[in-house]
């Protein structure tokens, strides 16, 4: 099959044949519906984020399962499935207490670039490929663990699907999960790109009376206001810390960060007022610490905390977040501006770093 490989940092992706083996025990064959082109990816192909290599890449995906291995009880040949790329074991801590974002099990294999069993279902030839956190889905198909998908409805399209699986759950789930936005609250957003613009889709979700975007580029913070941001701030030439505290008369109640920089995460600990919370979604390079004035965390009782796949309790969330936008309450039409066959995919990219897409998939 056609899948796109990356071998090292800093390389573009090779589009190229890979040998792919049949689902083992407790897991999935799915032939890949669409793939979103995601951040993440990019922050693994540019060597910002560690990851096993060389590894099909790829995370935010939906498809139809083909064929399943032994023991396989919750997906059959024909089922239309999201993929989720922070695999959850079901039992452990983190699972029990309803927070398998942060399970173990699936921490070991975004690690390993393996399946639970330690092996790869991937090569070339000789060589042996991994798989980039279980999912792997730019390829035309995948074999991942049957906890990495989940049965979705048949009528809702695979683009839309695929960027639910890591888009959507990640920017409406650190809103509505992470922070618990309240309705009439006030919400900063810095970063109006495709995961930016789902934490505004989720603040109008919450309630939130206020929600300010922040961007450097005009084009998006046009975009924020038709997916509900009420106010913007041009942070090219305004200072986003200054603008809301006079937006607001003092500071908002949540501020979310979701480009994955330093100055705007201190940013974001500024922006909000007494008592207000600031969420870190934004994936930065590895190893990156940011300032925080730790008196004012004491004496305003501010909150700093970060938010992983939207704290995504995926059997609750996914059905949920499929029937908001069933019912037209998730525009998510308006956010996926285009589609790229797979041996596009770099352009795919280029297109993603320079904002001129606000969400596009790869159709295999
Ligand atoms: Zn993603
Ligand atoms: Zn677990």
């Amino acid at each position: 099959m056609k899948a796109a490989v990356l071998y090292e940092p800093g390389q573009p992706l090779r589009v190229e044949d890979v040998q792919l083996s049949p689902p083992q025990a407790g897991e999935v064959l799915v032939r890949v519906g669409a793939a979103g082109v995601c951040h993440s990816d990019y922050h693994v192909m540019h060597g910002d984020m560690a990851a096993p290599l060389p590894a099909v890449l790829g995370h935010e995906g939906a498809g139809v399962v083909e064929q399943v291995g032994p023991g396989v009880t919750s997906a059959g040949p024909g089922d239309h499935v999201v993929l989720l790329w922070r695999t959850s074991c079901g039992h452990c801590e983190y699972c029990s207490v309803g927070r398998p974002a942060l399970c173990p099990v699936g921490t070991v294999m975004r690690g390993s670039g393996l399946l639970a069993d330690g092996t790869s279902r991937l090569r070339r030839n000789d060589l042996e490929i991994r798989h980039f956190a279980g999912v792997s889905c730019f390829a035309e198909h995948t074999v991942c663990a049957e906890q990495a998908v989940l049965k979705i409805p048949e009528d809702v399209p695979m683009p839309i699907a695929a960027v639910v699986g890591c888009a959507v759950m990640t920017g409406v789930g650190a809103v509505v999960n992470t922070a618990r936005v309240e309705p009439g609250s006030t919400v900063l957003v810095i970063g109006a790109g495709g995961v930016g613009l789902c934490a505004i889709m989720g603040a109008v979700l919450a309630g939130a009376a206020r929600i300010i975007a922040a961007d450097v580029n005009p084009a998006k913070l046009e975009l924020a206001t038709s997916f509900g941001a009420t106010d913007v701030v041009d942070s090219s030439h305004e200072d986003v810390v200054d603008a809301v505290r006079e937006l607001t008369g003092g500071g908002v109640d949540y501020a979310f960060e979701v480009i994955g920089l330093t100055h705007t995460v201190e940013q974001a600990v500024r922006a909000v007022r007494v008592g207000g919370t600031a969420v870190a979604v934004g994936i930065v390079p590895t190893g990156t610490t940011a300032q925080v004035n730790v008196q004012q965390l004491v004496m305003q009782e501010k909150t700093l905390k970060g938010s992983i796949y939207g704290s995504t309790r995926p059997q609750a969330d996914f059905p949920r977040l499929f029937e908001l936008y069933r019912r037209g309450r998730l525009p998510l039409d308006r956010l996926l501006t285009r589609e790229w066959p797979l041996d596009r995919i770099n352009e795919a990219y280029d297109a993603l770093l320079a904002g001129t897409v606000a969400r596009s998939v790869v159709v295999p």
